[in-house]
């Protein structure tokens, strides 16, 4: 499964189990979902709802859509590349379903309108339906894009502007006559991912971000033994991703003082060797000693994670 699959698998159980979270449900955050959803697929007005797809969760939820609105079950055709496709039949189908949405059918342009964005939780929601609908994530192994490629260019910036009040910064291209708003670094796609619901996912980016960092940094020392090369890559990218994981959930202050200083330079210097780290602490420490004091990290984000699971369950 690419990245991207495996993104929109995360945000379509996230919605799923959202509905089925009868004391958190809201529906009001489901509208607007739905409406990023249909607003973001190939046609949105009278003369035409539909919409294409290769994955069929996709298109179910779609067609569930239509049918909450209109009433009338939504069939789905498949063709014989596998792509699955919905078309909403008739214009007085077509027509309830834009009014649902606030729309007339006489609008000269398509326009997002925020109406549908109730509260504040509204803008998350209909920036998953919207992702699910025109959305698409490299893998962050190659590099770090997230993409969302719209028809019409007003519909595009109104985008644009939904994010930053969302406090995120995306760029815009023009592709194929297509608009393309996007984000290229990893902590924006970060914030994107985990707005939209794909936690998992975004974790997952930011453990790809610090094993390259480490990689790179070891790489980068002409003087360093192949043999080793593997082994320290892995030790220090262990520790790296607890340090991560401990400054991303409690701040940098959660650590002890006798452990912080260290992380610190772990964190700035995964390169070095564990003697060469304890050379550089303000009390030297030994080989050992900063071995003893990375093993206290890892199993303070163990705890950590441990916790986060049982909270979870
Ligand atoms: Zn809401």
């Amino acid at each position: 499964m690419s990245f991207s699959s495996s993104v929109k698998k995360e945000l379509i159980d996230f919605e799923n189990s959202r509905i089925d979270d009868e004391i958190n449900y809201t529906q009001c955050c489901t509208h607007a979902q739905q409406y990023g959803l249909l607003l973001f697929c190939r046609g949105f007005s009278v003369s035409g709802i539909n919409m294409q797809t290769e994955n069929e969760s996709i298109a179910k939820m779609y067609a569930k859509t239509i049918e909450q609105i209109t009433g009338q079950i939504q069939p789905i055709k498949c063709s014989a590349a596998g792509k699955y496709s919905v078309s909403v039949q008739g214009e007085k189908k077509r027509k309830k379903v834009i009014e649902h949405f606030g729309y007339t059918g006489s609008e000269i342009t398509l326009r997002i309108n925020r109406a549908n964005l109730l509260d504040e939780c509204c803008y998350s929601a209909f920036l998953r339906g919207a992702f699910l609908a025109c959305g698409t994530i490299t893998s962050p192994k190659k590099e770090y894009h997230l993409e969302f490629v719209a028809t019409h260019f007003n519909l595009c910036k109104d985008l644009m502007k939904v994010m930053e009040d969302m406090d995120l910064l995306p760029k815009y291209v023009m592709r194929k006559g297509n608009h393309i708003t996007y984000f290229k670094d990893s902590e924006s796609i970060e914030d994107v991912l985990t707005h939209m619901g794909a936690i998992f996912s975004s974790l997952e980016l930011m453990e790809i971000k610090i094993y390259k960092d480490v990689r790179n940094k070891v790489n980068r020392r002409t003087n360093f033994e192949n043999a080793n090369l593997t082994k320290t890559v892995d030790a220090a990218f262990t520790q790296m991703q607890a340090i991560e994981l401990i400054k991303k959930e409690k701040g940098m202050s959660y650590f002890p003082e006798e452990l912080r200083e260290l992380a610190v330079l772990r964190l700035d210097n995964p390169e070095l060797s564990l003697r060469e780290l304890g050379q550089m602490l303000s009390v030297p420490l030994s080989r050992s000693g900063v071995n003893h004091r990375l093993k206290k990290i890892i199993q303070m984000a163990d705890d950590l994670k441990n916790s986060e699971q049982e909270k979870g369950e």
